[in-house]
């Protein structure tokens, strides 16, 4: 079975502590993106998986076996990294035949297994052209066709699309995606991009200063970020994340006052666990309705800033004591700067976080 497992991984240069007790099991044909911050140790984890890196502490395990110390080539992976090298006065065709080279494969086998990685990644056409004279969506299909050449274990990418413009982003994301769901091989993914990670993957393991901070399929880490640190982290235009006092659970509503405005925000009963103090109420800009007159449960803010962005107009705005709230609304909802807004923020979709930053539910 194909399948990628990291046990309390760990790796230090020197007394920095770049990746600190990594868990992480990927199944056969599953996705795994690792997605984090710049620095915050993704690299260092797939180069630990890869062998090119050596772990500290902890354990690789590919398809059952522990590799900690087996050499890159004897883990039987296929690596895509960002840049990818192609042999200028090779054709495309025996560019991704390369890999087989090395494992001695006869040549009508290699032709054979060329051709069908051709079809799949649709480059049959340029087979007998060389790098010169092809795309960069090209270039990078054939950096994915001479992965899957071979019959590695897994695979693993980092950063593979960093280097092509958005619109070709798009497009390859779907494509290999559809490609690495046909061939039951574990993978793991490295990004910085989150639309990547959310697109691509089945699973996401988010990174912070060496730490996995939450593992959840796109839906949930969306959903039910972990943290302040996820919940921030993930979501364009960032969530809201205002500072509040809660103060206590009484006849089924939990009183939480931003700033000097009281608000209702009695949905969910883990809340009631909580004691009363400083939290964190996290609101996505698309979880508000806003409402023209002020009712009891309204946050108010005024509109400071108006950006249009096509379907939708992003409202900059500020409450009476400072806190800036980002609100998303249909075009049609016309909010024009200097108006003061009263925001319902829904009850459903509103996140409280402790004062360590650790999500409160139910
Ligand atoms: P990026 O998105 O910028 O590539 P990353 O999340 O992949 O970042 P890593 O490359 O894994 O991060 O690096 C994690 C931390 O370890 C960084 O602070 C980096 O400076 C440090 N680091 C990486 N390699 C070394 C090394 N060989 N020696 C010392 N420190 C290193």
């Amino acid at each position: 079975m194909s399948t990628i497992e990291i046990r309390k991984l760990t790796k230090k240069f020197g007394d920095f502590v770049a990746v600190r007790d990594a868990d992480l099991s990927v199944a056969a044909g599953e996705v795994v993106c690792l997605l984090g911050p710049s620095g915050c140790g993704k690299t260092t984890t797939l180069r630990m998986i890869a062998g090119l890196e050596r772990a500290t502490a902890g354990d690789v395990v590919i398809a059952g076996q522990r590799m900690n110390d087996l050499s890159p080539e004897k883990r039987n992976i296929a690596m895509v990294f960002q840049f990818y090298a192609l042999y200028p006065a090779l054709t495309v065709g025996q560019n991704i035949a390369m890999p087989l080279h090395y494992e001695k494969v006869g040549k009508a086998e290699m032709e054979t297994r060329v051709n069908k990685v051709a079809d799949i990644l649709h480059l049959r056409e340029v087979l007998d052209r060389l790098p010169g004279q092809i795309s960069e969506g090209e270039k990078q299909r054939i950096a994915v066709a001479r992965a899957i050449v071979r019959d590695p274990n897994c695979f693993l990418f980092d950063e593979p699309l960093s280097r092509l413009d958005v619109e070709l982003r798009h497009s390859m994301r779907g494509q290999i995606k559809g490609v690495l769901s046909n061939l039951s091989k574990a993978t793991v993914i490295v990004t910085h991009d989150q639309l990547e990670a959310l697109t691509m993957a089945d699973r996401i393991a988010i990174m912070r200063d060496g730490l996995i901070e939450q593992v959840g399929s796109p839906h949930e880490v969306f959903a039910k970020p972990a943290n302040v640190f996820v919940a921030s982290f993930i979501g364009t235009p960032q969530m809201n994340l205002i500072e509040a006092q809660f103060k206590g659970y009484n006849n089924g509503k939990a009183k939480v006052v931003f700033d000097q405005q009281d608000v209702d925000l009695s949905v969910d009963p883990a809340v009631a666990n909580l004691a009363p103090g400083k939290v964190t109420v996290g609101v996505r800009p698309r979880a508000f309705t806003v409402v023209s007159q002020d009712t009891q449960d309204t946050i108010e803010a005024l509109a400071e800033l108006i950006e249009p962005m096509g379907a939708e107009t992003l409202i900059h705005a500020r409450t009476n004591t400072g806190s800036d709230i980002r609100v998303v609304v249909a075009r049609h909802n016309r909010v024009k700067t200097g108006e003061v807004l009263h925001l319902i923020p829904d009850r459903a979709q509103t996140h409280v976080f402790a004062e360590d930053g650790r999500a409160v539910r139910a």
